[in-house]
């Protein structure tokens, strides 16, 4: 067994960190406050080559691993405090990226990666409807063939940059009667006639990643953009992106949170109360123990399912518990974060006040920590 890290990765981390302090966080406070997403940020990133990293050379990517791809998220995270950008960054390369890469044929790839590697045309998943949400395979988004198309009717919501990506993997019922064993995927394009973004969704926390609504009015699909096997778009999206969204989309949160701690310890060395700094009461210095002990567990749960995905090996248990735990600590984390702060913690002044509503988005996206419970306990007794 080896932990530790190359000196390719460190220095790459140290690479992106800086591009990060220097052009994502100066104006990171004042797009959460205004809701606002940079483009000018985005493409300083894709001028570097962040959009498309895990895609191989010739569609445009960098062919990096899953474990470097993490590095980069978390270096991201560190550096860039900016928990919407990140959101955005990682709905662009995995849920929306990943799928066209592992599942589209040649001709789809050549067409799309490119495009999504550059920076481009922004991408995404439109997977949640009104109706279905962690009931997945309930959505009602139907996709009948017509004339050389897929005629798409029905809507998407809370889709990660729904109001500005160029390009979706968009999940509907082919087939009406059966389940998860009835859904296909299809590569939508902005352009196509029928497809329209729904109204934009006001967020509590991750305000600089747009959200919105997808609407599917007779939207005409060309028969070419069905992505993979017709009735076979469930599991062959779940199966294309499950590690890389549980290891890489939860990567800037390993980097939020040491940059919250060393925020944490100087604000604690610095308030002074009953004439002592507060860092010198043990109850602030427990509570910096379990933030480290927190940071250093997830770090290691995360490059533990990428670094197996890199090997090959699928382990759906471990995606689980990496992204049941890492969430779940990074909440608990931002909300000791507020107490060592005191009553300024719950201001504007202090990042984490922005850091508490950002965090609680992991324990909702991509799966709720009930349903992460659930498939580990599911899987823990066979069933
Ligand atoms: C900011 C943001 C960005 C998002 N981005 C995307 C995106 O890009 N693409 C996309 O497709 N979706 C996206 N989502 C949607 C997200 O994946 C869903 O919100 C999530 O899956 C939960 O679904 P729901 O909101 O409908 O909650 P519900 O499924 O209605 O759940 C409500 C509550 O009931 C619990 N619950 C539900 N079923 C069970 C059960 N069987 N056992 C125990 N408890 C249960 C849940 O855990 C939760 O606590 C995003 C959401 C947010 C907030």
């Amino acid at each position: 067994m080896d932990f530790s890290f190359t000196d390719e990765q460190k220095l790459m981390k140290q690479q992106v960190i800086e591009f990060a302090q220097k052009e994502i966080a100066p104006g990171a406070a004042e797009r959460d406050e205004e809701a606002r997403f940079d483009r000018d940020v985005w493409d300083k990133a894709a001028a570097l080559g962040y959009m498309g990293l895990p895609f191989p050379e010739e569609y445009g990517g960098s062919g990096a691993s899953v474990v470097d791809t993490c590095v980069v998220g978390e270096a991201l995270g560190y550096g860039g405090v900016d928990s919407g950008f990140c959101l955005s960054w990682g709905a662009h390369v995995v849920i929306g990226g990943v799928p066209i890469w592992q599942l589209g044929n040649e001709e789809q790839k050549q067409k799309y990666l490119p495009k999504i590697a550059s920076g481009e045309w922004i991408s995404g998943l439109g997977l949640t409807e009104p109706e279905a949400g962690s009931d997945a395979a309930g959505i009602l988004t139907t996709a009948e063939k017509k004339d050389g198309y897929y005629v798409l009717n029905g809507t998407k919501t809370l889709i990660t940059n729904g109001p500005i990506g160029e390009v979706f993997v968009v999940l509907a019922k082919t087939d009406k009667e059966k389940g998860s064993a009835g859904i296909s995927g299809f590569i939508i394009e902005k352009g196509f006639t029928g497809f329209s973004i729904g109204k934009e969704i006001d967020k509590m926390g991750n305000r600089s990643s747009p959200t919105s609504e997808l609407i599917f009015d007779n939207c005409e699909v060309p028969v070419e953009n069905l992505l993979g096997e017709e009735n076979k778009g469930f599991m062959g999206v779940a199966l294309a992106t499950l590690e890389w969204e549980r290891s890489v989309m939860l990567a800037p949160a390993i980097g939020g949170m040491e940059v919250q701690l060393e925020e944490c310890i100087k604000y604690a060395k610095g308030r002074k109360q009953f004439g002592r700094p507060i860092s010198s009461f043990q109850a602030i210095q427990f509570k910096l123990a379990d933030m480290k002990v927190w940071l250093e567990t997830s770090r290691w749960v995360l490059y533990n399912v990428a670094w197996t995905k890199d090997q090959g090996i699928m382990d759906p248990l471990m995606a689980s518990v990496s992204k049941l735990y890492i969430t779940e600590v990074a909440m608990k984390a931002a909300e000791e974060a507020v107490q060592i702060h005191g009553g300024y913690g719950y201001t504007k002044e202090y990042a984490v006040e922005r850091a508490i509503r950002d965090a609680k988005l992991g324990t909702l996206g991509g799966g709720t920590s009930e349903i992460q419970r659930w498939i580990v306990g599911r899987l823990l007794v066979g069933k």
